[in-house]
């Protein structure tokens, strides 16, 4: 249960420079979310990739987001100090940080409108009976969550090994009027293949399935620009 869970009143008022201290001060807030992100596999991938980009995982589970915390702290301790650069980038994983959170009430409470350019889903929990099926993280409601705090241009990453759940979460998107699919070819035709890799192969969940050579279903959403945003 989430009743211990400390959320913040509004994303202007959580104080981001306590997870991300290297870029105090620089008003950014997280541009990359990793929503149920488990051991953080994919954070950890990205990371190094985009110095300049936050990047923030949220997490239920206590003891996993406060090893995923742990991993973080660890690197950024242990990683080599970058060459002095010309653009002043930040040490190895300054910009990935992790929330214990119930993602599917307070997403808007850490992330501004049109903030996000990146929102992943990753192997979410399958919830396969039907009545469990309101406890699934792509529903109509929280699309609308989903809408306001990505950028126009951004993308929904989702990908499971569970058939049905990648149709519900394809069939949701569609029908939903601020998404449109996009596919993998057009992301890697954009310059995101190296996040598309990420998203089939980096995370603790996505290696289980490739190790039990299970089958991996893509599914990606551009967030419309829209007349009235
Ligand atoms: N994305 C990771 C991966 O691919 O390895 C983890 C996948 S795991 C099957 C699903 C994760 O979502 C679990 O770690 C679970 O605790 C987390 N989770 C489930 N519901 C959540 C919620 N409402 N808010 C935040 N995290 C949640």
């Amino acid at each position: 249960s989430d009743h211990a869970l400390s959320y913040p009143p509004s994303p202007d008022q959580f104080d981001w420079d306590a997870h991300y201290p290297a870029f105090a001060g620089s008003g950014k807030t997280p541009e990359f979310a990793d929503v149920g992100c488990g051991f953080g596999g994919l954070l950890i991938a990205l990371a190094p990739l985009f110095p300049n980009t936050l990047m923030l995982g949220m997490e239920i589970r206590v003891q996993v987001s406060q090893y995923v915390h742990d991993r973080i702290v660890a690197l950024r301790s242990t990683s080599a100090p970058p060459q002095p650069s010309a653009d002043d980038t930040p040490g190895p994983y300054q910009n990935v940080s992790i929330v214990r959170a119930n993602s599917m009430k307070f997403m808007p409470n850490y992330f501004p409108k049109h903030s996000l350019s990146a929102l992943f889903f990753l192997f979410p929990d399958p919830h396969f009976k039907a009545r469990k099926h309101k406890a699934r993280i792509i529903s109509p409601t929280l699309l609308a969550e989903y809408a306001y705090i990505l950028k126009p241009g951004g993308i929904v990453y989702t990908i499971t090994d569970v058939r049905d759940l990648h149709d519900w979460m394809r069939t949701h998107l569609e029908q939903f009027p601020l998404f449109e699919p996009v596919t993998e070819q057009e992301l890697r035709d954009e310059g995101k293949g190296p996040i598309v890799d990420a998203v089939y192969n980096s995370t603790e969940e996505g290696k289980k399935v490739e190790r039990n050579q299970g089958e991996k279903w893509l599914a990606c959403f551009r967030r419309i620009e829209a007349k009235r945003d």
